[in-house]
């Protein structure tokens, strides 16, 4: 098990903190539906490589870093997380 540090995008925090997503009906649907879809394969993505993310940090108001959980690269806020690794078979 190791301990990472990931840079995350505000949606995928929002998500990792209240496994909720309706936050996104703001956007209109075709976006919506785009994004659920991201954030959800992203943080599947993490589950299958056995990463979990365990802590919210610092929020860099303004970035162009790609998330590390849903992979957009979108500019915007993103939001460090802590998390562990466990190794996968
Ligand atoms: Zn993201």
């Amino acid at each position: 098990m190791e301990v990472i540090n990931l840079k995350i995008c505000q949606d995928c925090a929002d998500f990792q903190f209240s496994g909720d997503l309706s936050f996104l009906s703001l956007l209109d649907e075709e976006t919506e539906v785009a994004r659920e879809k991201e954030i959800i394969e992203g943080d599947n993505r993490l589950v299958s490589d056995g990463i979990s993310i365990t802590g919210l940090g610092d929020t860099e108001e303004f970035s162009i870093d790609q998330c590390e959980s849903c992979l957009t690269k979108l500019a915007g806020k993103r939001v460090k997380a802590v998390a562990i690794k466990n190794k996968v078979d």
